[in-house]
């Protein structure tokens, strides 16, 4: 398939965000797309080579794409970056300087999507001393015989900045529509997408195999599934309504969520966002296969920091001493954790995800055996307001946040938030002093002691229904001077020139970041806004919501992905709820 086809649609979905025309683009691309290259296409679409989880990272260095882009049209590095400095995007840069220069070359060779797909792979995998001039000489190569258009979009995907916006469900509405004529058919799509967690696969099924295959989908061992979610409830009261009387509580552990896959020895951890963290627990990997009484088995389990002289919880921030390339080993000892198993989702070659929760835990209490390291998290099944309390009581006195609370006649609902499980923490009991997880968009330089620090953020929800960030509030009070220091080695890195697309703001800020960390906020109230976008035009026109005397919590959600965060729906419903509990006290 030429490439150019591909750098067109780009082009065209670059211009709109929005979704019923990204989905027409989309349909049209996928109906001119060979079969065997949809699943490279869809990887492509999102930036990537292969889904997640497989860990095949791309970014190449500004610097090194510009000595490419040097190399190929033989024009200075200086002149590229100034160039690029008048542009503000290396791609679009790249295509000026290589619009000049094509006028006096011949195409070698054809830029088709497979021969672009290939050697940016090669590019992944090189390592080593010579890895620098190897990937210079295969970007340009590609650039010498790339269009403009082409060669800008090549160097998008290579830098990681090729954001087109594109949600997964927008591409499975455009899938259902070229390959069965039904956007309904989504659902089917959704089901198979869920327990593979690969796009680029239940697209190629879709376009060979047609429905029927799709529904053939299985859960597989190594292969992660898409989590179940939770929704939060305020209180007790609430639970109940929403559930009834037939649930469970089980204490919610503040430590990483990890899925953990198990076949005789070999064990691979994935987070909650599917990154592989094989890495960072040695100790589970080397622990678990013996507590583990099956053949096979896919698990779920919060690992936990702990005091290693009382036993107690410690906060989740003590685990990121983990997140290190080296001496790792050195962390395991100087951190502890235990692993606190709370289901199960696969056994013995055969899926459980059907089973109901109750059926679900019996199973995992038959095949994990509890050590000092492996444990149960703690579970009771609750009747009443009462009972609920006290379990939230205890377990918040052992260290840990709330509750999970469980329906018990319920299956897994792999990748989807719902009332199946809620999520009941002690800062939702205080009026509105509820915690939020926030999108950090924008920064500002800190004065006096912050000098050479983001002294205030600028802080975003998630916009579902749009794909997009939209600004909510601006924080700078409850960073302590180490939280200063560890944001800035987080955020510089993701410093952009151009503010990203799916940025929606007024409010201006030093320096724009790309959407990609979470951190956790509370504040005292959420108001109407003039200015901020969450929510606009929701609760009144022209206007959107924003919070009231923001303040950090000490929480860097680095095992979130940025569409985790609070959605503006879960705003307006807290919104809706103060105005509510301010009513019944007659206080408006
Ligand atoms: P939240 O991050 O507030 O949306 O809460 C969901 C997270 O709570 C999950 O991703 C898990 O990491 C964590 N968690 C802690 N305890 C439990 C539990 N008993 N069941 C499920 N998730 C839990």
């Amino acid at each position: 398939m030429e490439f150019s086809i591909l750098a067109d649609s780009f082009n065209k979905m670059e211009s709109t965000r929005k979704r019923l025309e990204l989905t027409q683009f989309l349909v049209e691309l996928f109906e001119k797309t060979p079969d065997e290259v949809i699943s490279k296409i869809v990887y492509l679409l999102q930036g990537k080579l292969r889904p997640d989880f497989e860990g095949i990272e791309l970014g190449v260095a500004e610097k090194l794409a510009i000595r490419a882009i040097s190399k190929s049209s033989g024009i200075s590095i200086k002149k590229i970056e100034d160039e690029y400095r008048k542009e503000g995007d290396l791609g679009h840069a790249a295509a000026i300087i290589l619009e000049k220069k094509t006028q006096t070359t011949f195409l070698v060779e054809d830029i088709t999507v497979e021969r672009v797909y290939e050697t940016l792979f090669k590019i992944a995998k090189l390592e080593g001393t010579r890895s620098q001039d190897m990937k210079i000489k295969y970007i340009s190569s590609l650039l010498n015989d790339a269009s403009s258009l082409e060669a800008s979009y090549i160097l998008k995907i290579l830098l990681g900045a090729l954001r087109l916006g594109i949600a997964e469900n927008t591409v499975m509405d455009a899938l259902a529509i070229a390959f069965s004529g039904n956007r309904d058919n989504r659902k089917i799509l959704e089901y198979a997408y869920n327990v593979s967690s690969d796009l680029g696969k239940v697209a190629e099924t879709i376009a060979t195999k047609g429905l029927e295959g799709i529904k053939k989908f299985k859960v597989i061992l190594f292969n992660p599934i898409r989590p179940m979610l939770a929704d939060r409830v305020k209180s007790e009261e609430e639970a109940i309504e929403k559930m009834g009387n037939n649930f469970a509580a089980e204490y919610k552990l503040d430590g990483e969520r990890v899925q953990i896959h198990v076949e005789g020895e070999k064990v691979v951890l994935f987070s909650r966002s599917l990154e592989n963290i094989s890495n960072y627990y040695p100790d589970i990997i080397e622990k678990i296969p013996k507590a583990i009484q099956a053949d096979n088995v896919i698990l779920e389990a919060e690992a936990v920091a702990i005091n290693e002289n009382t036993g107690d919880f410690l906060p989740f921030q003590e685990l990121m001493h983990r997140r290190r390339k080296y001496k790792i080993e050195k962390a395991v000892t100087q951190y502890p954790i235990t692993v606190n198993f709370f289901d199960i989702l696969y056994c013995n070659g055969k899926t459980c995800l059907e089973l109901d929760y109750k059926d679900r835990r019996k199973k995992l209490e038959k095949i994990v055996k509890e050590d000092d390291f492996v444990k149960y998290i703690p579970m009771t099944i609750v009747k009443n307001n009462n009972e609920i309390k006290d379990f939230l009581e205890n377990s918040i006195n052992e260290g840990s946040e709330g509750l999970m609370l469980k329906m018990l006649d319920k299956p897994y609902q792999a990748g989807s938030r719902g009332s199946n499980w809620l999520k009941l923490k002690r800062e939702y009991q205080n009026e509105l002093g509820d915690s939020l997880d926030l999108v950090v968009i924008g920064g500002f330089f800190g004065k006096g002691r912050r000098t050479g620090s983001y002294g205030t953020l600028l802080l975003a929800s998630y916009d579902e229904d749009e794909d997009i960030f939209t600004s909510i509030c601006k924080v700078g009070t409850g960073f302590s001077d180490e939280d200063l220091d560890q944001l800035y080695q987080i955020l510089n890195p993701k410093v952009t020139i151009k503010k990203n697309p799916r940025i929606d703001s007024e409010m201006e800020a030093d320096v724009w970041f790309e959407p990609e960390l979470v951190i956790e906020i509370v504040a005292s109230e959420i108001t109407i806004s003039p200015i901020h976008k969450a929510a606009k035009d929701r609760i009144r026109k022209d206007a959107g919501l924003a919070l009231r005397f923001p303040k950090f919590t000490g929480k860097i959600r680095l095992e979130k992905a940025v569409e985790d965060a609070s959605t503006n729906e879960e705003i307006i419903t807290l919104y809706k709820g103060q105005k509510k509990v301010a009513h019944d006290r007659n206080l408006i």
